[in-house]
């Protein structure tokens, strides 16, 4: 292997980063959540990844365009730069749930791409999200899952199919765990 392979902690993007106001397509109401820059800042100053994988379907079904889309995440991106905060990659998924595509979560598309184009090693790595789908697609693609109760997440503890790894307040708390669970992993 010519470089080794790091850990990267996947996040959701709605209701774990910032909030989920249903089918966002206006940069203008891109909202970061309490706290979630500074846990993203903490992952960049141990050098941790940190990718976005996001359901993106309201493309799909002719919601907005794409182009709507890529605004909304420059704001993202924009609004986690002025804390000091950056994403190694954003990913997302614009097809309908007909579609019966391989990236819309929890199918793997997106975190074994991620995994190609940045080294990643997936049985090392975290999914955050706040959506069964988050805490399937973990499982999926081998690493752990956590669960914020930001978002939607409350209402979907109780729908869980397999079990979270650890289920978080929010991503600062799901940050926090993770870099205790790495220290431990680390050998
Ligand atoms: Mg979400
Ligand atoms: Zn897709």
């Amino acid at each position: 292997m010519a470089e080794k392979m790091k850990p990267a902690v996947f996040l959701d993007r709605d209701g774990t980063i910032n909030e989920d106001t249903g089918y966002l397509s206006d940069p203008k109401e891109v909202r970061l959540l309490p706290g979630s820059a500074e846990a993203v800042k903490r992952l960049n100053r141990a050098s941790i990844k940190v990718v976005v994988v996001s359901n993106q379907s309201g493309v799909g079904r002719g919601y907005f365009t794409d182009s709507d889309l890529s605004s909304v995440n420059k704001r993202l991106k924009e609004l986690l730069k002025k804390e000091g905060a950056a994403v190694d990659g954003l990913y997302y998924c614009p097809h309908h749930p007909d579609d019966n595509c391989g990236c819309r979560k929890p199918n793997t598309g997106l975190t074994s791409k991620a995994a190609l184009e940045h080294g990643i090693d997936l049985a090392r790595s975290y999914v955050v999200g706040d959506k069964v789908s988050d805490i399937e697609l973990a499982k999926n693609a081998g690493a752990k899952g956590i669960l914020v109760l930001t978002g939607d997440g409350i209402k979907e503890k109780g729908r869980l199919i397999r079990p979270a790894d650890f289920v978080a307040k929010d991503l600062s708390e799901a940050v926090r765990w993770i870099m205790e669970d790495l220290k431990g992993a680390r050998r």
